[in-house]
C-alpha cells in the first residue's frame, strides 16, 4: 500500500478498485436545440430532466422531448410540499455578520460595562503608581 502511495498527488487517479462495482442505472434524454441539432444528456434513471437545457455547443434554450419513458415529477396535492432529501434550504433574511461590540451588548449592560472600565482603570493606575 505504501509503495502504491509514492509519487501520487491530491487529485491524482484514484487508488480505490473499480472492480465489482455496481454502476446506477442511467437514462440518456434528448433535448432539441434551436440551431436545429439533438442534446443527448445521461442522467440517473429515476432523476426528474429539466424540462430546458442549454445547448454545449450554442448555450442555446434546448427543449425536453418527452418521451413515454421520461420520469415525471409527481403531481403534488394542494398544500403538499415536495418531499425532502439531505439537508433543507436555509430561508430567511441573509445572515449578518455581528460586530465584536455587538456582541458585548447581548451580554452585558452598559452599566455593567461602566463598573468593569472604573475597576480595571483602577487596576492599572494602581499597578502605575507602585512603579
Ligand atoms: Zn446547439
Amino acid at each position: 500500500m505504501a509503495d502504491n502511495l509514492r509519487g501520487s498527488r491530491m487529485g491524482a487517479t484514484s487508488l480505490e478498485n473499480v472492480r465489482g462495482a455496481v454502476l446506477a442505472d442511467t437514462l440518456t434524454h434528448t433535448y432539441e436545440c434551436p440551431a436545429g441539432h439533438d442534446v443527448r444528456v445521461t442522467m440517473a434513471a429515476d432523476a426528474v430532466p429539466p424540462n430546458a437545457w442549454a445547448c454545449p455547443n450554442h448555450g442555446r434554450v434546448s427543449v425536453l422531448v418527452v418521451t413515454p419513458q421520461t420520469p415525471q415529477a409527481p403531481v403534488l396535492a394542494e398544500g403538499e410540499e415536495p418531499p425532502t432529501t439531505g439537508r433543507q434550504r436555509k430561508t430567511g433574511p441573509p445572515r449578518v455578520s455581528k460586530t465584536p461590540w455587538e456582541m458585548l451588548l447581548e451580554r452585558r449592560e452598559i452599566s455593567d460595562l461602566d463598573e468593569l472600565l472604573t475597576e480595571r482603570l483602577g487596576v492599572l493606575k494602581a499597578r502605575r503608581t507602585r512603579q
